[in-house]
């Protein structure tokens, strides 16, 4: 199998190709997969993709041009995918379930955390030579009442970390666990309950149709005063916008976001040095009771290992004409 991995980074080529161990032709290529650089793909079986890389309608009629059979994605979301297209071309599609939950559950709880005890305003206080204890109060997270919209993988696990701290949990989906109503007493409730008595929204849906901005002024005028909101998820499944209304309000206490809906281009580079042309993201940055981490709750060892590991067996799986249970 001749594969071109699109946006690869340092961090992650040695896990890949440590997997691969020489046993698919992999070509390294640093740009993102756009219009524009499809045609790198002429002569290759299969394309090797991240988030950030665009697998539109356009961009795949365009792969499937060149011959290009497979797209394995290097994650377990696939919202950039338009899937109806693939299908209808015959590309086959596969990602990687689940690399690891606990990597971005616990990456969730370290934002909730952070937030709380004001850890980033008291570091920095502390390098200044000011031990002052004023403005840095938290609460205990022992008895308060977190509200996980999205219990699949991720959210389960998120779900089992905030049982540990003392939460009672209450639970959104389309599904049902009943792993965590048994384990962990969770509640599931309606999208508006869990709204109006949640003190953490912690949000693990995938982007789709029906989760696109979820969250927005409508949900946002339903919550608890002060309440503290986390996406781990899919920048879009919050309305940014709104987001920063209801902080500019005092409605959202604080806001953890490790994705955010224009990331694309922005987020996996380095733009110091640049203008900052973002006016959205320009904003959230100077709240003092927002954190931004750019889209790394997925980045351990552990979970690039794993990630690796499912994109090699997905090639081998295409190559030996194997059953594919990644496959989308
Ligand atoms: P998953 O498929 O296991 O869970 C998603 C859950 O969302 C499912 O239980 C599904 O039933 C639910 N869901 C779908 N549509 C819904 C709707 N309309 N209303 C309510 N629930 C709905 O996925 P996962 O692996 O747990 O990933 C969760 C999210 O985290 C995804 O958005 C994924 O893209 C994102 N993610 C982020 C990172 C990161 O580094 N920040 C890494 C991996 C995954």
């Amino acid at each position: 199998m001749r594969a071109i991995c699109y946006s690869i980074k340092d961090f992650e080529a040695p896990y890949l190709e440590k997997a691969n161990s020489g046993k698919h032709f992999i070509f390294f290529e640093k740009e993102p997969l756009v219009t524009a650089t499809a045609h790198l793909a002429k002569g290759f079986d299969s394309v090797i993709i991240f988030t950030g890389d665009d697998a539109s309608q356009g961009v795949l009629e365009q792969l499937h041009g060149y011959g290009v059979k497979y797209i394995a994605l290097r994650s377990a979301g696939y919202d950039n995918v338009h899937l109806e297209t693939a299908h209808r071309l015959g590309l086959k599609v596969a990602n990687v379930p689940a690399y690891s939950p606990y990597a971005i559950a616990e990456h969730t709880v370290m934002l909730m955390l952070a937030l709380n005890r004001k850890l980033l305003t008291a570091h920095t206080q502390v390098q200044q030579f000011n031990f002052s204890l004023s403005g840095l109060t938290g609460f205990d997270l022992n008895g308060k009442t977190a509200g996980i919209i999205g219990t699949g993988h991720i959210g389960s696990v998120a779900s089992k970390l905030l049982h540990g701290f003392g939460c009672n949990l209450l639970g959104y989906d389309i599904q049902k666990n009943q792993m965590l109503e048994q384990a962990f007493g969770m509640r599931y409730t309606s999208l508006n309950e869990l709204f109006a008595n949640s003190d953490i929204i912690t949000i693990h849906t995938s982007l789709n149709a029906t989760t696109r901005n979820l969250v927005n002024h409508n949900s946002i005028s339903k919550m608890k005063d002060g309440v503290m909101l986390i996406n781990t998820s899919r920048g879009a499944v919050v309305d940014t916008a709104a987001v920063i209304e209801g902080l500019k309000s005092g409605k959202i206490g604080s806001f953890g976001m490790d994705v955010y809906e224009h990331e694309k281009g922005l987020f996996f580079y380095d733009h110091s040095g640049e203008i900052l042309q973002d006016d959205m993201l320009a904003r959230l940055m100077v709240f003092h009771n927002v954190i931004i981490t750019p889209h790394q709750a997925f980045l351990t060892r552990e979970a690039l290992t794993n990630i690796a590991d499912s994109t090699i067996e997905n090639l081998d799986c295409w190559k030996q004409g194997k059953a594919n249970g990644n496959e989308l």
